[in-house]
């Protein structure tokens, strides 16, 4: 068989035959060694074996691979020869190479790196002859010894508590010799070590270290296949969502070398602030150090610049004095070479116009770079390198704009810990981080507590198995919400998140008592009262207090949500049921509310005791007295809304939930309530048992509480009409849209409609005044999106609740999705969890149908989306594309949806300009052919 393909790509003295476009093939650090040298950056010469090969070696095994790719490696290593003048397997004069892997996405440390390669007894000598530096040689060569030992022979410490038994072996001669640093270890030392670390090799493998450098090269590049599959890096694929299919590619590189004395040095720098955003080159390096010792904290590492070296010598309180003896940046101790990198990092981040993570080796006084990548960054400074950039002409609108992931910026809008105090904060329980943010304070159980210990101006944390409406009120003083069950969609998830409040959910080691108020955690037992602190950003747990800092939005902030809606399409609203919710998102930008939760006024304490006097009522008329009594709250509660969103419009959704949700539930409440309405308790109890549904969410709910209960959308009806009519009075300007939840047919939907037209006209008349108002309604019943054009004949507007409609689509309770949900996601059932990240291909054909079928029947019908998928980027891509109007989503995620859908726009017009150049240029061939083929008849 004859393998046309080509398996392997050199790179060398600026050309090289691939370069950064072939992230896919020859993985990030190959594609980029290749760029490297393509824009005349100094980079050892070497050659990357692709992905493919990966592929192919996970599915077909060793010998396949190495019969595939042999000729290629070995004319590869020729081509390195040549350009450094010496050779492979050659021990006068012998040629070392690295072998690294490096996959398409960057994945740091994840796996490992063999340097040095290519050693043996007799190339010691030889390379000892040729660079009369004994001690350079020998630590290199043991460094080898060491790295091949654990990574390819499998060299390890036998348990946890084990050293690793090269490092053993290290401390053990660092005491015999009386030294205290590696660097300090004299050659004799180090030629001792060799011996030792192979002594250990040949216990643990029962062979000897293996002197063949052809031997040494198959073994580590097998190693680095086998390390794709790996513990460690296959738990950093699921955290970062990688695909297992990528695969890694293999880098083989000749060495430099940074450990050849006090002229040679190894470092790594950031071409800006990966925290803040600045522009501030920073990075570390150490003289007379070899690959990672950097990172790996073997010696406190020294700053490049001079400013970076200060400000740190300040922080870790070490002396001017002691900083220039002993830590002195590379401005000082290599001026030149400082210069020339200075050049080159300033041609990197020119050149990928973003900020570059490099790796640099200076061997004897000539600078090398090995590596560029693009950096990591916090949400902060990715906002802040996007603003810059775009403002030093560096990145045009539309790719600053694409350059800030949307779901980063959540990381601005909440209060932090400080990043000192959780150094040494203890981690006692992981859950789910349900709503970022930052939250410390003593533990409560209930919610009226919770109430009880914030007036006496405690800070608490609501503790709890879950929460449920009753519990709002606590949530609301509660500085964070931590529950045992619940996923990212429970009802404490969802609610604080609206209330951008910190909630970690479904901590399944929190045993809760609520008897005896503790709370047992691995088992340390907390009681109430106890401190503990939320980080909902990681869904950690810790024991105590940690201090917080406010998080300030700043400029870049703001011209970045300024770019961003210049190009978006989608107008964002929010979800907001109270003023101050409403206030919190207008100042992020909201353009109107999208969905008004009318029964979360209900809760508190007055209207709650006059919903369940209507609920408990045995007939309309009873229930009409309860709900007169509701009416004037309703209405200020809505006044107030309206108000905060003064000139934009206001969805405002009639009754949703099941009533049973509204009653008490406990043996005392159910009393007390029996002796404010004057009945017995009994009468309490069989009508609480009356209203017990065996599928709440699928029964007594929505419009059908409104179709069988007509008083309860006509006091609703009245309380927007006449909120609304009364500011009109003050002047204010107000758009209500009166929204029906839970509609599955036109029947349902004109009934409620007509009963909202009859109740508007009425006060109208009354007033003497009228408004303009929409009806409309939400899509969320499966059979809605069906028959939408129907639906639309009656509704003016249509909302997609994508929470309902996830859940009936699927047919999974949205509330007890934690026992299976993990399971389905871990096993690649499901790739996303579907009430997070809308599911496009199942719940949005069903979208994507409605709103054709809407726009069919009334081409004015304004479309949009209140389930949570409102906030999610990808979600927000989905609804731009099918063409949807606006997008609501919680107060704190507006920003997100607001850089999301300008994204969206910006993706589309993009793709729309691709095509129409691909289109003008195969125009262009298509005529030029034409031309050549006339010439070409015309010289017959
Ligand atoms: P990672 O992917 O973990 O960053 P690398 O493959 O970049 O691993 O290797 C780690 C370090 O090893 C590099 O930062 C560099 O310092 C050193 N290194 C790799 N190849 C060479 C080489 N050819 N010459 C000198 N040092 C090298
Ligand atoms: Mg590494
Ligand atoms: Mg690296």
């Amino acid at each position: 068989m004859t393998n046309f393909k080509k398996n392997v790509y050199t790179f060398g003295n600026k050309s090289a035959e691939g370069d950064a476009s072939m992230k896919n093939l020859l993985g990030g650090k190959g594609a980029n060694l290749c760029e490297m040298n393509l824009i005349g950056v100094p980079v050892p010469p070497g050659f990357t074996i692709t992905t493919e090969m990966c592929k192919v070696y996970i599915k077909e095994g060793r010998e396949t691979v190495l019969k595939m790719i042999k000729t290629e490696v070995e004319e590869a290593i020729v081509h390195i020869e040549n350009q450094m003048g010496s050779q492979f397997a050659n021990s006068s004069n012998p040629c070392l190479v690295s072998v690294r892997s490096g996959s398409r996405a960057s994945m740091p440390g994840m796996m490992d790196t063999i340097l040095n390669l290519g050693l043996n007894d007799e190339a010691v000598e030889g390379l000892i002859q040729k660079t009369a530096n004994a001690r350079f040689v020998w630590d290199s060569y043991r460094r080898f010894v060491q790295m091949y030992g654990s990574v390819v022979l499998g060299v390890k410490a036998f348990s946890k508590e084990d050293q690793d038994p090269f490092e053993e072996i290290i401390d053990q001669l660092k005491e015999e010799k009386g030294v205290k640093l590696d660097n300090e270890f004299t050659a004799d030392d180090l030629k001792e070590m060799v011996v030792r670390f192979k002594k250990v090799v040949k216990k643990v493998t029962n062979k000897d270290f293996p002197s063949d450098p052809w031997e040494q090269l198959w073994g580590a590049i097998t190693s680095v296949f086998n390390s794709w599959m790996n513990e460690r890096a296959i738990y950093y694929r699921e955290l970062n969502n990688i695909p297992e299919e990528w695969g890694t590619a293999v880098n083989i590189q000749a060495m430099v070398f940074g450990n050849m004395g006090i002229n040679s040095a190894t470092g790594v720098a950031f071409t800006r602030d990966a925290s803040t955003g600045e522009d501030l080159f920073n990075g570390e390096y150490l003289i007379n150090a070899q690959g990672e010792d950097v990172v790996a904290g073997i010696r406190t590492p020294q700053q490049i610049t001079l400013e970076g070296s200060k400000r740190w010598a300040k922080l870790a309180a070490v002396s001017e004095e002691d900083r220039v003896c002993n830590f002195p940046s590379l401005e000082e101790t290599m001026p030149e070479i400082f210069k020339e990198l200075m050049e080159i990092e300033t041609k990197l981040e020119v050149h990928y116009k973003d900020m570059q993570d490099i790796e640099f080796t200076i061997q004897d006084g000539k600078l090398w770079m090995l590596q560029t990548r693009s950096g990591k960054r916090t949400g902060a400074a990715m906002v802040k390198m996007a603003v810059d950039m775009y403002e030093e002409n560096l990145l045009d609108e539309k790719t600053a704009i694409l350059r800030v992931e949307p779901n980063k910026l959540d990381e601005l809008l909440h209060p932090i810990f400080d990043k000192k105090a959780l150094k040494t904060a203890k981690v006692l329980a992981q859950g789910l981080p349900a709503s970022p943010g930052a939250a410390t304070g003593q533990i409560v159980f209930f919610a009226e507590d919770a109430e009880e210990w914030t007036k006496k101006g405690h800070k608490i944390i609501l503790v709890r198995m879950e929460t449920s409406p009753e519990d709002l009120k606590g949530m609301v003083v509660a500085e964070g919400i931590l529950t045992a069950r619940g996923g990212m969609t429970s009802h404490a998830a969802v609610v604080a998140r609206g209330m951008g409040k910190c909630c970690v959910s479904g901590a399944d080691s929190l045993k809760i008592d609520y008897k005896t108020r503790t709370v047992e955690i691995n088992g340390l037992t907390l009681k109430e009262g106890d401190w503990i602190s939320l980080n909902g950003s990681t869904g950690e747990v810790y024991q105590g207090k940690i201090a917080t800092t406010e998080a300030v939005l700043n400029e870049d902030f703001d011209k970045l949500m300024a770019l961003a809606d210049k190009h978006a399409r989608l107008e964002v609203r929010t979800n907001a049921d109270t003023p101050q919710d409403a206030q919190i998102a207008r100042n992020f930008g909201a353009k109107g509310i999208g969905l008004c939760r009318t029964e979360h006024m209900f809760f508190e304490d007055i209207k709650i005791k006059a919903m369940r006097e209507m609920i408990l009522a045995d007939d309309e008329a009873g229930r009409r007295t309860a709900l007169a009594k509701l009416l004037p709250m309703q209405r200020d509660d809505l006044e107030g809304i309206f108000k905060a969103m003064e000139g934009l419009p206001v969805t405002v959704r009639l009754l949703d939930p099941p009533l049973h949700e509204f009653v008490p539930h406990t043996e005392e409440s159910q009393k007390q309530m029996a002796e404010e309405m004057g009945v017995s308790i009994k009468a309490v109890r069989e009508k609480i048992e009356s209203l017990h549904e065996f599928n709440p969410m699928l029964g007594h709910r929505g419009c059908r509480l409104g179709n069988t209960y007509p008083e309860i959308s006509e006091m609703q009806t009245r309380a927007i009409i006449e909120a609304a009519i009364n500011l009109k009075k003050e002047g204010i300007k107000t758009y209500p849209e009166i929204m029906i939840p839970l509609t599955g047919t036109l029947t349902e939907m004109e009934m409620q409609k007509q009963i909202v037209i009859a109740t508007a006209e009425k006060i109208f008349t009354e007033r003497n005044d009228r408004i303009e108002y929409l009806i409309g309604s939400m899509i969320e019943v499966p059979r809605a999106a069906l028959m939408a054009d129907k639906i639309a004949e009656s509704a003016e507007f249509f909302s997609f609740g994508t929470n309902d409609l996830t859940q009936m689509t699927f047919g999974y309770s949205r509330d007890d999705t934690g026992k299976f949900l993990p399971f389905y996601l871990k096993k690649g059932i499901l790739k996303q969890d579907p009430f997070q990240v809308l599911d496009q291909e199942g719940v949005g054909k069903l979208i994507h149908l409605a709103t054709q079928k809407g726009l069919s029947s009334r081409p004015n019908l304004k479309i949009g989306i209140c389930g949570e998928h409102g906030g999610e980027p990808s979600s927000v891509e989905f609804c731009h594309s099918v063409g949807m109007h606006y997008v609501s989503c919680s107060p704190f995620r507006v920003p997100i949806a607001r850089l999301a859908a300008a994204q969206a726009a910006i993706k589309e017009s993009l793709a729309i300009e691709k095509k129409r150049t691909r289109r003008e240029d195969s125009k262009k061939e298509s005529i030029k052919n034409e031309h050549e083929k006339t010439l070409e008849f015309a010289s017959v």
